[in-house]
């Protein structure tokens, strides 16, 4: 047992069907997040970085522990945003005021928000994060990056590398991220923008 531990789910692994099979949840989660956290903890010793969050070690360190943590930080938060059937829809919130009033309107949001995502080229994420004074950003990260390393507080992601839809959608990337409101779960996004 190392430091860090794979998450635990907060739905069985076929609550997302049909927007994310049980086949890719059951790989995504038990295969590919489960490796960094494995390769994480073997990373550790002798890093300077024992004692530290994953948000310090995603801020500070580079190379191979800077990737898998910043995995982890990002699969952790991409994870528990979904919601099976009772997925809540957006109806309002502080965070819903904040979208209207930074994009327009929730339709201008969604649009924006998948273009980056079906835009970015190669493996990465695309994310919803408010900076200091609670205005609301969408930015394409490559690979393991996350917005805390720009001061930005994250509040919504999609994966975009293809281990998180190719088992269900193949290519087609833009057709997995425009299904992947169907399971939003608002309450949390809302949580994490109040935090
Ligand atoms: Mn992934």
């Amino acid at each position: 047992m190392g430091k860090f531990s794979l998450m635990a789910l907060p739905y069985e692994a076929d609550a997302l069907q049909p927007v994310i099979s049980k086949d890719t949840i059951g790989f995504h989660h038990g295969k590919h997040l489960a490796a960094y956290v494995n390769n994480l903890n073997a990373l550790l010793p002798g890093s300077g970085f024992e004692e530290a969050s994953l948000e310090e070690i995603v801020c500070k360190a580079s190379g191979g522990i800077l990737n898998n943590a910043g995995q982890i930080l990002n699969h952790e938060l991409y994870f528990s945003q979904f919601r099976g059937k009772e997925a809540s829809l957006l109806r309002g919130g502080l965070v819903g005021s904040a979208i209207k009033r930074d994009f327009g309107s929730f339709e201008a949001f969604k649009d924006e928000f998948q273009k980056k995502g079906a835009s970015l080229f190669g493996s990465g994420w695309v994310w919803l994060s408010a900076d200091k004074d609670g205005k609301l950003v969408i930015t394409q990260e490559p690979n393991a990056a996350n917005p805390v390393q720009k001061g930005l507080k994250p509040l919504l992601t999609f994966d975009v590398w293809e281990h998180a839809y190719y088992l269900d959608y193949q290519n087609r990337r833009p057709d997995h991220l425009a299904a992947l409101w169907q399971i939003v779960d608002w309450n949390v996004v809302e949580g994490r923008y109040k935090r």
